[in-house]
């Protein structure tokens, strides 16, 4: 395999005839080998490969090779944008370079992304969809497609969830369906005879939750072989998938569902009524004066007896509803027994996950709640989260796979992998860290003043800061993209420079983010201010980018329960939350900003780090040792200089 790889990476190679452009990259190579050994000899590897060095390409050519020799290769990204672009360009460029090997990619996803043929006939009885034009729409589309994708419609339906596939309501082999027309179970069949299954981190966990219960149920076909992409995520999407989730909108739903069969009959006060303990319980949780809080500090308050009452009643009533479905009289009529039988299910799980939620004793689990706001609504989430997933998969995952391979632009620590192998409970892997084939030093200058002082909520902290940033905005003629690690900050920031530069400043929020991405590249006049999702995944190439500076160190939110769970628990273990947790997460982030500068070898700008911490604080250089080897200042004056001699003036 190894001399394959050389060939098709190789300079005269085949990758080099249908790419315009393709450069040679030893760190490339160095990937693809190290993988394609990984493979072979049935061990876990860690790759960390700077950007640039064309990491989907070298993971993709040892595992179509490795697949055509028999073994299963599952791609597992986190993003969307990824798994786009593995699908419309990587994967149909191997198929040119790969010529006469032919191999089959299918991409995996979740049930509740197609249409389920079933519940679409149900709905079709509904009186509320007559003559309604999306439901017509729907319809329509669903004659038509081929996938009943949802991600292919080009409306939105607001129903989805009532017509999609549902693990409750689908009947499996005793659905007409099934057999060829079925969409999801057509997806899972096609998977079967795949060479690369893509799919994301999440159903790639919820496939292993499953075997962990019964090795014979799965989601995915069975496999050799995994690559994990954006493997720093990881640990926060395993935490979700092996943990419970219950929203306000959950009972809601399924009273809404029954209430609306007209051959169902349930006393109208009894849905009311449930509908009520659920709004009971869940107001004691938003009203609750955080967004994101420990149960406990809200028992604290008093309030434990009675949202323990208020739980316990609705699990009753629950159970009360379930056994009313039981009684309806659906005799001769297969339709509506289905239905009922589709409900029921749905009603026990519920039950079930409010009862672990509320009293089940799970050690290694914590409960939290988290609001999240979406326009005018929100959803307030009860939530049980595992502390710690490396115990969960080091037998399922790196005991049960022949070769896991983890790779991210960000996955090592002061040049080591200890974090990411502690977190996730690897401990037998091979490890690589590849740089980038950019050159830093002449393409990047970091900039990084010691005369801010320490960050702090101080509105003389944020009139320095956007002060600063304006200075930075006017040197690089707008062309820039401000990163920060809370919206508190943006918005500071944003209200004190919104009048006065001479450029339109966009914020994360306004719109979606790919509008805002699109107008950012189109409109040279413009910067780009985001929090979260915009510190990774945005590939900005060109002169359009030319400055990114970030507000502080990406140090996680101290009160968010996920961290404060973590950090406890490794201090019950003898570590130090600060040293083995808080620190190699914020270089991990911090990285993932500082990467979003230079996408090409044309690339040139500045990062500027608006923390003085770094120069102030014991672990500052750790961070600045870590970060691509570039120039680094804290003069205004070089930064001017540097943006002047590397940039064109712009017209
Ligand atoms: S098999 Fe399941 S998902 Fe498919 S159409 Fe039937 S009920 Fe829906």
């Amino acid at each position: 395999m190894l001399q394959e790889i050389r060939e098709i990476l190789a300079s005269d190679g085949p990758f080099a005839a249908r790419c315009p452009g393709y450069e040679y990259r030893a760190e490339q190579i160095a990937m693809a080998e190290a993988i394609a050994d990984a493979f072979v000899h049935k061990e876990h590897l860690l790759v960390e490969a700077g950007t640039g060095v064309g990491k989907t390409v070298a993971y993709l050519t040892p595992a179509i090779l490795y697949a055509q020799a028999g073994s299963r290769v599952v791609v597992s990204t986190h993003t969307i944008n990824l798994q786009a672009q593995l699908l419309t360009k990587d994967i149909p460029l191997m198929r040119e370079v790969m010529g006469k090997r032919k191999f089959k990619a299918v991409l995996m996803k979740g049930r509740a992304n197609f249409l389920c043929l079933q519940e679409l006939d149900h709905a079709k009885a509904i009186i509320t969809y007559h003559h309604d034009p999306l439901f017509e729409k729907l319809k329509d589309w669903a004659k038509a497609s081929k996938r009943g994708d949802v991600g292919e419609l080009d409306f939105a339906f607001p129903d989805w969830s009532e017509v999609c596939s549902n693990q409750d309501t689908c009947r499996r082999q005793e659905c007409p369906y099934y057999g060829d027309r079925c969409f999801y179970y057509r997806m899972r069949r096609d998977a079967e005879t795949a060479d690369i299954l893509v799919t994301n981190h999440s159903l790639f966990f919820s496939d292993l939750a499953l075997r962990m219960v019964d090795p014979k149920t799965s989601i995915l076909p069975d496999y050799s072989a995994v690559i994990f992409d954006e493997a720093h995520h990881l640990e926060d999407i395993a935490s979700g998938t092996f943990g419970l989730e219950f929203s306000n909108y959950r009972v809601t739903s399924i009273i809404n569902r029954i209430r609306k069969r007209k051959d169902i009959t349930i006393e109208p006060g009894v849905l009311d009524y449930i509908q009520r303990i659920n709004a009971s319980l869940f107001d004691s949780f938003t009203s609750f004066g955080k967004q994101e809080f420990f149960f406990d500090e809200l028992y604290r308050s008093g309030l434990k007896q009675l949202i323990e009452q208020n739980a316990s009643q609705l699990i009753d009533q629950i159970d009360g509803l379930n056994t009313q479905l039981l009684d309806q009289d659906a005799e001769g009529d297969p339709v509506l027994k289905d239905r009922i039988t589709s409900y029921r299910h749905i009603l026990g799980r519920m039950r079930d996950e409010l009862n672990d939620i509320f009293f089940a004793e799970q050690p290694g689990f914590f409960r939290w709640c988290e609001k999240v706001f979406g326009g005018r609504y929100f959803t307030c989430y009860l939530r049980m989260t595992p502390t710690n997933v490396a115990d969960i998969l080091r037998d399922s995952l790196w005991g049960s796979v022949d070769s896991v391979i983890c790779t991210s632009a960000t996955l090592s620590n002061s040049g080591t992998f200890g974090y990411i192998r502690r977190r996730l409970g690897m401990e037998q892997a091979e490890e690589l860290i590849l740089g980038s084939p950019f050159d830093f030093q002449s393409q990047a200058l970091l900039y990084v003043p010691d005369d801010l002082g320490e960050p702090s909520n101080e509105p003389s902290y944020a009139d320095a800061l956007a002060a600063r940033i304006r200075e930075l905005v006017e040197a690089s003629e707008g062309r820039s993209f401000l990163l920060f690690t809370s919206y508190r900050m943006l918005n500071e920031v944003f209200n004190r420079l919104v009048d006065e530069v001479p450029f339109r400043l966009l914020r994360q929020g306004e719109m979606s983010n790919e509008r805002l991405l699109k107008e950012f590249r189109e409109d040279e006049q413009t910067c780009l201010m985001g929090v979260h999702s915009f510190w990774e995944g945005v590939d900005m190439k060109g002169e359009r980018l030319s400055c990114v500076i970030i507000d502080k160190l990406p140090f996680a939110v101290p009160d968010s329960p996920v961290h404060k769970a973590r950090c406890k628990a490794i201090e019950r273990e003898g570590g130090n939350w600060f040293r083995d947790y808080a620190i190699p997460n914020a270089q991990i982030r911090l990285k993932q900003g500082f990467g979003r500068l230079i996408r090409t070898k044309n690339d040139c700008g500045v990062v500027a780090i608006l923390d003085s911490r770094i120069h102030t604080k014991y672990y500052g250089r750790e961070f600045l040792r870590h970060l691509p080897h570039c120039k680094a200042t804290k003069r205004m004056d070089r930064v001017i200089d540097f943006l002047g001699r590397t940039h064109s003036p712009s017209s």
